[in-house]
């Protein structure tokens, strides 16, 4: 079985956020499982290729090759995304168009003719959209089935109507059975209606996304996919996020070992300038602050919590939640520590260093921290909703995290409060935590269903 894997991040060559994780290890546990993979990204800045041809370059990783598409004006810029504004960048149509169609050329330049082209999210919609219309009747493709995966339906792709034509196909799909949105060009969309299969990454988003309240918009277009619309539960990468190997943390542990995370608690407290306090529920997070992840809320909550809590929050995202938490941080120096940057490092540190990890969503396609946190010993608090209800399930109910119901500051603050009672009776914690280290989200499992999903397409 072959597949081209599309992805615009894949770690570690760009990530902002989950989907650069899953863009990196579903790959290989599909090659694991005898899946010959070819991933196809753009050449990000910085980006060094073992292999340079003529329009890409390739990186050999074990039986896969990545692929990235090279377009100086297109791809070598500081932020993949969004420019110095925080908005997306203008030309997000022309850059992910160029990028899609020079993903099917190169699949012919180099004979790789694939069962299935699996795209992810807006960004390469456009290859499945291309692979139905341009690519229509060609007979190199002419069994190549597509999927698309959509990581989160808030990102649509969406550009003014008069940049339809750049696409380079029929007029008539400017449509609004079809790409137009609102007035305005929706790449999501237009992947949505072109693919044979779309997946969504848990079994619970994928039903809150047929409602108004999920669905962006695009509930409508969800629907009508029927039984080709699926819901596959993202997983974690345990080489890369597993405390017993880990070299960012200050000292390993493993199941066997947890005495040694009070190591990283009072190490991370020392290195943020927080008192080192092995008693204080120390809450962490580590996010995209956008406005999916609840920093509102979470906002109007902080000053109770870091009373009685210490707090740490890394992260970067929209200007707004930088300045709240700034506010926040300035107020609450001894209590509450805030680092707005990406740092792959410090989020180990703090998986490892912390108690209680955060998700606050408002909304939650998946969710990777959840899973990552439980393998730290670290337990998450989290809104019920999506891929959060699938992998969380509240202490009081026998699981290992804990959940409030409706999304608001003071449902916020009573987990918080249920964290720190739990917390201080140091036998149960103990054994929440022995209990928690042993849940497996292992990739294998997820890409053994993708792999299911395949053969599906394949028949
Ligand atoms: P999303 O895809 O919506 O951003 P996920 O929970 O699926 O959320 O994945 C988030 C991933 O990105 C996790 O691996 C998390 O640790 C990482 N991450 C988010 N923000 C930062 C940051 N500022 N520094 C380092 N890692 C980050």
């Amino acid at each position: 079985m072959k597949v081209a894997f599309c992805s615009s991040e894949v770690f570690p060559y760009a990530k902002t956020g989950g989907l650069g994780d899953v863009s990196a290890a579903l790959p290989e546990d599909l090659a694991k499982a005898g899946v010959e993979v070819k991933v196809f990204m753009p050449f990000h800045k910085g980006i060094e290729p073992q292999e340079m041809h003529d329009g890409f370059g390739i990186t050999k990783q074990g039986s896969i090759e990545v692929f990235f598409i090279k377009n100086d004006q297109y791809f070598l810029r500081d932020s993949i995304y969004v420019g110095e504004d925080g908005n997306d960048y203008p030309d997000s149509l022309e850059r992910f168009s160029f990028y899609s169609k020079e993903v099917l050329k190169v699949l012919k330049k180099v004979n790789f003719c694939p069962d299935v082209i699996h795209s992810n999210d807006w960004q390469t919609a456009l290859v499945n959209v291309y692979l139905k219309t341009l690519y229509k009747d060609d007979t190199f493709f002419k069994n190549t089935k597509c999927l698309l995966t959509i990581h989160n339906f808030a990102y649509q792709g969406l550009s003014v109507k008069e940049k339809f034509p750049l696409l380079g196909i029929s007029d008539k799909f400017f449509d609004k059975e079809y790409f137009e949105f609102r007035g305005k060009v929706n790449l999501l969309k237009g992947g949505i209606v072109f693919s044979d299969i779309v997946t969504t990454v848990s079994p619970t988003y994928a039903k809150q996304i047929q409602t108004p309240e999920f669905g962006c918009g695009l509930e409508r277009t969800l629907r009508k996919k029927g039984k080709n619309l699926i819901g596959i539960l993202n997983a974690i990468d345990y080489t890369i996020w597993n405390p017993a190997t880990d070299d960012f943390i200050y000292k390993k542990y493993s199941p066997d070992t947890l005495e040694s995370k009070a190591i990283n608690k009072t190490n991370l407290q020392r290195q943020l300038g927080l008192g080192e306090d092995k008693d204080t529920l120390f809450i962490g997070m580590v996010s995209r602050l956008a406005e999916q992840k609840g920093i509102d809320i979470l906002s109007q909550a902080i000053d109770k919590i870091v009373s009685k809590c210490q707090l740490v929050i890394l992260g970067v995202g929209e200007p707004r939640y930088h300045r709240i938490l700034e506010e926040k941080a300035a107020k609450f120096k001894d209590s509450f520590s805030l680092a707005l940057k990406f740092d792959e490092a410090l989020a180990h540190k703090i998986y490892a260093g912390v108690d209680v990890f955060l998700l606050p969503s408002r909304f939650e396609p998946c969710g990777l921290s959840q899973m990552i946190s439980y393998k730290y010993a670290t337990l998450p608090l989290a809104n019920h909703t999506g891929g959060l209800v699938d992998t969380v399930v509240d202490v009081s109910d026998g699981g290992g995290g804990f959940l409030f119901n409706n999304y608001n500051s003071s449902d916020l603050l009573s987990a918080v409060e249920e964290a720190q009672e739990v917390f201080s009776n140091k036998s149960k914690w103990q054994a929440i935590l022995e209990k928690v280290t042993k849940f497996n989200f292992s990739w294998e499992v997820a890409a053994a269903k993708y792999i299911e999903v395949y053969k599906q397409l394949m028949n």
